[in-house]
């Protein structure tokens, strides 16, 4: 089997830059793109905070721009999954089911994928009020009421930052203690466009076409009720997908790969770049400033090994 340069995992912002510059520099990258190719942008609908799109373009229009300018140098996709690695071995291994590939080089770009509650109406009115990302939806919401569901860092900060639009968020969490920082917890409370509801988790999301209001339950009392809100934000956390390199990457007690010195991974011609080893910013932009950093590393290392 011929040995590729570098095989790219995973076709976020993150793994669609990284294929872009890899190609640009002839390194004719193979993009193992998965089932459910683009990443966390296709489950959005407006994207306004990405730049050169003045008008703002929907989620995964905009993933299909990605892919099409990095198949214009040279990319090759396959449509899925990635189903085992083997980064202890050089050159590197990737299996797809029985197809097995190898490469001098490896750029990881799995992203992270937030975590839902797991109902079948949340699914279906995803990006039409549902919503995972405050800091990419919040502008959506001026003048309206929403809720959060969770009781962490991330709820917290997320409704916080929802108050600059919304004219009340409510906070929903299942227990009647937040997980979330002292600190956190503190803003909140402080916060008087933020409500409470505790003990309570969200059954239902209401609405034909858009979300019009949430169906509760008190888990203490077992009443039910309804919410009329504009949005939900469903911020309950990320998991990374990082199962296929568990025991060969180094990862932090999360889950989320270990990149130090730009985007080198423990293992020399191993990168990460994008939401899998990011879960601070978790941006479209800042996914694809870190797979083009990850392109440049690798044409590097490359480089280094004199192809
Ligand atoms: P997290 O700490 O795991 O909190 C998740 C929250 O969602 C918990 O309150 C949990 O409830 C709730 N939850 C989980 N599954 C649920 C479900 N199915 N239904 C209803 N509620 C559910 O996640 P995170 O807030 O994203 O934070 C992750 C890490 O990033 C933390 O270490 C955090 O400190 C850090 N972080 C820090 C900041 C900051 O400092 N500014 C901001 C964001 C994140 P329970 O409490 O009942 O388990």
């Amino acid at each position: 089997m011929p040995v590729e340069n570098v095989i790219i995992i995973g076709s976020g912002p993150a793994g669609l830059t990284a294929a872009l510059y890899t190609a640009r520099a002839d390194l004719n990258p193979f993009m193992i793109e998965g089932y459910q190719a683009g990443g966390q942008l296709m489950l959005t609908s407006d994207v306004e905070n990405y730049p050169g799109y003045p008008n703002g373009i929907l989620g995964p229009e905009m993933m299909a721009d990605f892919r099409k300018q990095a198949e214009r140098f040279g990319t090759r996709y396959l449509t899925k999954d990635a189903t085992r690695v083997d980064l202890k071995k050089n050159p590197f291994l990737v299996e797809v089911g029985d197809e097995k590939f190898e490469a001098k080089a490896v750029i990881i770009s799995t992203g992270a994928s937030a975590r839902l509650l797991g109902l079948p109406n949340e699914k279906r009115l995803m990006g039409k009020g549902v919503t995972t990302c405050a800091t990419c939806d919040a502008a959506f919401f001026r003048g309206m009421e929403v809720a959060a569901v969770g009781g962490g860092d991330s709820a917290m900060e997320e409704a916080i930052f929802l108050t600059k639009f919304a004219t009340k968020v409510t906070v929903i969490h299942r227990r009647h203690e937040l997980r979330a920082s002292k600190i956190m917890q503190d803003r909140a409370f402080a916060n008087k466009k933020i409500e409470f509801i505790w003990d309570t988790v969200v059954e239902d999301v209401l609405g034909d076409k858009e979300v019009e209001g949430l169906k509760l339950k008190n888990l203490k009392t077992g009443k039910t009720s309804q919410l009329k809100v504009s949005g939900l934000f469903v911020t309950i956390g990320h998991d990374p997908n990082t199962q296929l390199f568990k025991g060969q990457i180094e990862m932090d007690k999360n889950g989320y790969l270990i990149t130090r010195d730009g985007t080198k991974t423990n293992i020399p011609g191993v990168f990460a770049c994008g939401d899998v080893q990011d879960h601070v910013y978790r941006q479209a932009v800042t996914a694809a400033g870190s797979g083009c950093m990850a392109a440049i590393d690798c044409e590097r290392y490359l480089e280094s090994l004199h192809i």
